[in-house]
């Protein structure tokens, strides 16, 4: 039976970087994936922002590996041409009874040891951005946006020039453990099967992940989160520069329906939060369009109800299910050698180089 040294179970955000960092001429490296291409999955569907990482609870991955992943991903974006733009980004509190929310993440954020950070008046909203309508706002500058398909691009291109192998429409069907390695049971699109052995597993199968880490003897379970967008059509370049978020509720779902820009300087409004039943289904219904503007126009009064559109949709794995807390991202070695990346949600892409170089320390 043929050998390899690793093999990294999706071809995402996170299985790339992941290839990036671990690939080496004297290593087997090999990346499955069961779509024709890499990028299908969560991380084509997701707002391409780069996080500061001020929402998540102090020493938590999410907050540790969103900062670090913060730095790291403007450095490379920087050094190898990958689009971007340090945009900034506004939380905007409307009503009073926010202001306490808006401290606490300032104090939160402050904590998780981001720096770039300022709680500003109406005043210095109305000089930074005079569209926007609100009462106080926290400023982050290290906020923006990149192209995540050229990240991916970069991943994989660096994975490829030290020698690791990527083959598509290739499932991972079933694992079993043998002494100190694992036999990997695949099928392709033909419904061919084919078996190999790996010293190294590392599972970043995104939605699928709880099923592919279960077939070594855990027990998670990912509950999906749909998140639809609405685009903004017609809106005169250079009404708002940053990104505008409202006070989010506090009970880490999700960010609020708010305000990005995409490098081409289009609006879209979302993503919100819907648990779903556990099928990928990315249709988004009529009637958000008018939901999204409700919300949104309380602070981008310019925006007009029928300039709002549906447009496209994710699917967050989320290992807290309805009315739970707070759950973290697990990157776990669960058996000798088997690396599960669970509930890699927000901000998974931000933090795809610092979760890249975590895991090698895990393994070397
Ligand atoms: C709506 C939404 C908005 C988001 N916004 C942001 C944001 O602005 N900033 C940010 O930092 N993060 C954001 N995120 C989070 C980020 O997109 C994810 O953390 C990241 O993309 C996860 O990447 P991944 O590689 O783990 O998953 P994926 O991209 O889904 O990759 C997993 C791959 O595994 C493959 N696979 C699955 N099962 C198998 C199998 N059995 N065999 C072989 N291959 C398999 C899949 O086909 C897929 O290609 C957002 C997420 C969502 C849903």
């Amino acid at each position: 039976m043929e050998k390899v040294d690793i093999t990294i179970i999706g071809a995402g955000v996170i299985g790339l970087s992941i290839a990036a960092e671990m690939a080496r001429p004297d290593l087997n490296v090999f990346i499955l994936e069961k779509n024709p291409t890499y990028g299908g999955g969560i991380s084509s569907r997701n707002s391409e922002v780069i996080h500061s990482g001020i929402y998540y609870p102090d020493g938590s991955y999410k907050a540790s590996l969103c900062v670090a992943g913060n730095k790291m991903l403007y450095d490379i974006a920087s050094a190898n041409k990958i689009p971007h733009k340090r945009t900034g980004k506004l939380i905007v509190a409307i009503k009073d009874e926010e202001m306490e929310e808006l401290e606490r993440l300032y104090a939160n954020g402050r904590k998780n040891g981001v720096t770039s950070i300022s709680m500003i008046s109406k005043k210095q909203i109305a000089r930074m951005e005079p569209n926007v309508r609100a009462r106080a706002a926290l400023s982050l500058s290290d906020t923006g946006i990149i192209s995540v398909h050229d990240l991916m691009n970069y991943f994989l291109a660096g994975a490829q020039s030290r020698k690791a192998h990527i083959v598509y429409q290739t499932k991972v069907v079933r694992i079993e453990k043998e002494s100190d390695r694992y036999r990997i049971f695949t099928r392709n699109e033909k419904g061919e099967n084919f078996e190999f052995s790996s010293a190294i597993v590392i599972n970043a199968a995104g939605l699928e992940s709880d099923t592919i880490a279960n077939m070594i003897g855990t027990n998670y379970h990912l509950h999906y989160c749909k998140g639809d967008y609405c685009s903004v059509s017609r809106v005169k370049p250079g009404m708002v520069q940053r990104l505008i978020y409202p006070v989010p509720p506090n009970n880490h779902v999700g960010l609020g329906v708010h305000l990005t820009l995409d490098l081409n300087g289009r609006f879209k409004l979302g993503p919100d939060t819907t648990y779903i039943d556990r099928r990928e289904d990315y249709r988004v219904a009529e009637e958000k369009a008018d939901l999204f503007y409700q919300s949104a126009v309380k602070f981008l009064p310019f925006i007009k109800a029928d300039k709002v559109h549906p447009d496209m949709s994710g699917i967050r794995p989320k290992l807290q299910g309805p009315d739970e807390d707070f759950r973290d991202f697990v990157i776990k070695e669960d058996s000798s050698g088997f690396i599960n990346l669970v509930g890699i949600e927000s901000p998974g892409m931000t933090a795809s180089p610092a979760i890249a170089q975590f895991v090698k320390a895990m393994l070397f």
